[in-house]
């Protein structure tokens, strides 16, 4: 696959006299969404962008033909430091892509647009853009201020990554945040037969938020302090809850991100990529507008016993996210606040004040004793976050009862009143 982009890149790459002009805001075509959920070439303008070739900007830059190797037994990797694991995971850096056009005109204004002219050009064009679309949705919806959002990632496209552990074979069929690298990596496919996961907008935001999980919730560590101390630990209560809430909230602003799209808000937002493929059943475990879905005993049991290698080898961080963003989509839709709701999540992340510590403040405050980190703690710091008391009435009775959070653990000042009794869709598991 690899080979395939970079002799598509040369056979067809421009002569530097008839580059396109990279000035944003530049109009390109990209493959987007349509109001009825079609896939179309759809004129839009990238507003962050300084080489449209290169497909480099503010958002984001994109580098082909990297190869990363991820080796659990390699020697080096036990003594790399923050500022020396990139050399040992990264064998081959590659180079800038070299995305081609043909100049069109625009059918309605007349404007020159750029038309992609092959496959990876559309594909890496469309995932600039995508990464535009979610960090707009974070800067406007969760109100991330822009400084928050360096240093700008690397995109790594169609890299060859290696688990080394898992398989010998390179990984296909994902897109990933790697906070480690603190990049993006987008693998190449092979049994995603539809919307390649590049051009599904919405993956790209779940990936962004993982970013900006990562660069609030975690302060930006490439090897997160609280994550990787209470991962050495067995069980890791602590560990288990952060994945989980890192692929919830991810989950449920990518969500978000839709509702800011031409095709509108979608629940479903991973069947136009798994729909009819091996995956196929993941569109529906991860479908935000089941509301009938309940924290289990032994999924709660497990959360709390289990190591991170059980925990995550069984997917479990995604059936605890898919519950949270379940219930926080419950709660903003039913009160018509969910942009409200969002923003509120997002500003629960990072907080000094002492009155309402955010997530990060509260794992720093938790660094010695990870049982102390229970599910109601980053609960409590979206809570107070959340300041209309109708909209935080309807989150707390949704953790109540999807959650199974216990009642005496949120109520109080700046958290749940005394009035929210949690619901009666979910049995106590407490029973
Ligand atoms: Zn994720």
């Amino acid at each position: 696959m690899l080979r395939t982009v970079i002799t598509a890149a040369v056979g067809l790459g421009l002569a530097a006299g008839c580059a396109p002009d990279s000035e944003a805001p530049v109009k390109v075509s990209v493959l987007s969404r349509s109001s009825n959920g079609q896939y179309v070439p759809t004129p839009v303008e990238l507003t962050t962008i300084t080489d449209v070739v290169g497909l480099k900007g503010t958002v984001g830059d994109l580098q082909g033909g990297a190869r990363i190797v991820i080796d659990v037994n390699d020697p080096a990797l036990g003594n790399a430091t923050e500022d020396t694991i990139a050399d040992v995971l990264v064998k081959k850096s590659g180079h800038d892509v070299k995305a081609s056009y043909i100049t069109q005109k625009d059918e309605k204004t007349g404007e020159d647009v750029l038309w992609p002219a092959d496959f990876h050009s559309w594909n890496m064009v469309t995932s600039y853009y995508n990464l535009e679309r979610a960090n707009e949705y974070f800067r406007t919806v969760g109100n991330v201020k822009t400084a928050d959002f360096e240093p700008v990632p690397t995109l790594y496209y169609f890299p060859e990554f290696i688990l080394a552990q898992t398989s010998k074979d390179p990984a296909r069929d994902n897109a990933i945040f790697y906070p480690v690298l603190q990049s993006f990596m987008v693998l190449p496919f092979d049994q995603i037969q539809r919307a390649p996961l590049p051009l599904n907008a919405a993956v790209m935001a779940h990936e962004y938020g993982h970013l900006v999980f990562n660069r609030l919730a975690y302060a930006t560590q490439s090897l997160p302090v609280a994550l990787s101390t209470w991962a050495q630990e067995s069980p890791s209560p602590g560990a288990n809850i952060l994945k989980a809430i890192d692929e919830g909230l991810a989950d449920y602003h990518a969500y978000g991100a839709t509702c800011r799209s031409t095709s509108g808000c979608d629940p479903r937002f991973l069947a136009t990529s798994f729909d009819g493929g091996p995956f196929s059943a993941v569109t529906d475990e991860r479908d935000l507008s089941r509301g009938d879905r309940c924290m289990t005993a032994l999924l709660y049991t497990n959360m709390y016993n289990q190591d991170l290698g059980s925990w995550s080898g069984a997917g479990n961080e995604y059936k605890v996210g898919t519950l949270l963003a379940t219930a926080l989509y419950q709660a903003g839709r039913s009160s018509g606040q969910e942009a409200v709701l969002q923003r509120a999540v997002v500003a629960s992340y990072y907080d000094t004040n002492g009155a309402t510590p955010g997530i990060f403040q509260l794992t720093q405050l938790f660094l010695g004793d990870q049982s102390q980190f229970s599910l109601a703690v980053p609960a409590s710091a979206i809570i107070s976050h959340i300041s209309d008391l109708e909209l935080r009435k309807a989150v707390c009775n949704e953790f109540m009862d999807h959650l199974q959070i216990p009642r005496e653990l949120l109520i109080g000042p700046n958290l749940c009143p005394a009035s929210a009794a949690g619901g009666s869709t979910c049995p106590n598991i407490f029973q």
